[in-house]
């Protein structure tokens, strides 16, 4: 990166990430406020933000899949869907930008990988024979999600799933398993965080299967990182910057699915648009997006999507507070488990009467 100014572009999406990590934060503390009194069988503070449903991918997967097969949108966590499809959209346009702009466990990382750096004085990157291997394993999670998303049930199995009063209150089954972690859970996050400051974006580039799916959308993307061989001289220092480990310098065009869009390389590129991110086959004079504009477009996709869905009356699901109030104090009874919640078979209507038990 040029030395003294930091580049707009570089600002731009770091402010981004600033911002969405800190709303996020708030809306965890708003959810909790809201979730715990209730699970003690007391009031809530405040309202629910219907935001943490971005937290459930499996419940968005299978709305997805419902959406998909033109069967509306489903009532329960329909914001999981909404937020779903706009990190779909943001990342089918501008490749895998959701990852460096957005999200927050990205965030967090890029951040431990820099302390790490900072600290230790580089990170660690594993040699090619076993960082190939290493990297498949967020697809065989993927392929595991997918399939128990899209193959393990069928159309009604699907609804049963999201009607289930276990995906009814699975937000706070989540928030729970956070709050009162395990012994093993609070083991796993802190060798991920410690694995983080030694190999940068340890969870990232080998075990989360969001980012996986990301980067498969992404290769559809028709905004990547695009080299202008005629203008470049050669020096490397794209390459030498880029987080995904890419040899950014010898590519026309970075159609990696580890590229996440974070235009690090474009930032340190000395040669004013000979590294952009553009469109195939528009000559870099004719280009006229600049690269913190892309910012704002990728994260101006995630929040159009988002948008529609509030606009059109989607964003919060049909779970009342009053149906909370009546859950929350039981989450641990066995009908709040995946398989107690579907053998529970209640209906739609039974589940906010409350007469189903
Ligand atoms: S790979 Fe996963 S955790 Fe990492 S930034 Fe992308 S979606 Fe977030
Ligand atoms: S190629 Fe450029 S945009 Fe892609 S990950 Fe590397 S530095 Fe970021
Ligand atoms: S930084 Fe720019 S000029 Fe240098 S190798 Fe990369 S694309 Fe070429």
């Amino acid at each position: 990166m040029r030395r003294g100014k930091t580049p707009a572009v570089v600002l731009a999406r770091r402010l981004s990430q600033a911002v969405w990590l800190a709303l996020i934060v708030l809306i965890g503390v708003q959810f909790a406020l809201w979730a715990l009194p209730q699970t003690a069988g007391h009031a809530p503070e405040g309202t629910r933000p219907a935001g943490v449903e971005g937290f459930l991918p499996i419940s968005a997967l299978m709305s997805l899949r419902l959406w998909l097969a033109g069967q509306g949108i489903h009532p329960v966590h329909p914001a999981g869907l909404a937020i779903l499809l706009g990190v779909l959209a943001m990342s089918a346009l501008v490749a895998k930008s959701f990852c460096s702009h957005i999200c927050p466990v990205g965030t967090v990382s890029e951040a431990l990988g820099r302390l790490g750096g900072r600290l230790l004085g580089r990170t660690w990157a594993p040699p090619r024979w076993l960082d190939l291997p290493l990297r498949s394993l967020k697809y065989l999670l993927l392929a595991l999600f997918l399939w128990v998303t899209w193959v393990a049930l069928d159309l009604p199995g699907v609804r049963a799933f999201l009607d289930s009063p276990y995906n009814r209150v699975d937000d706070v089954k989540m928030l729970l398993f956070f709050a009162h972690p395990s012994r093993l859970t609070v083991a796993v996050l802190g060798a991920l965080a410690v694995g983080s400051l030694l190999v940068r974006d340890l969870w990232c580039r080998y075990l989360c299967p969001y980012g996986a799916l990301l980067g498969l959308v992404g290769r559809l993307a028709p905004l990547k990182v695009t080299r202008d061989p005629a203008t470049c001289t050669d020096c490397g220092k794209c390459t030498k910057v880029c987080p995904a480990r890419l040899q950014v310098h010898t590519m026309t065009r970075v159609a990696s699915v580890e590229c996440t869009s974070c235009q690090d390389c474009v930032a340190a590129c000395p040669v004013k648009a000979c590294l952009a991110v553009r469109p195939p086959r528009v000559a870099p004079s004719r280009w006229w997006l600049r690269p913190a504009l892309v910012v704002v477009v990728a994260v101006g996709v995630y929040l159009g999507v988002t948008a529609a869905f509030r606009l059109t009356g989607h964003w919060r699901g049909d779970v009342s507070p009053a149906e909370y109030a009546r859950r929350l104090p039981e989450i641990d009874s066995p009908l709040y488990t995946h398989a107690g919640g579907l053998a529970a078979g209640e209906t739609p209507a039974a589940a906010t009467s409350g007469a189903a038990r």
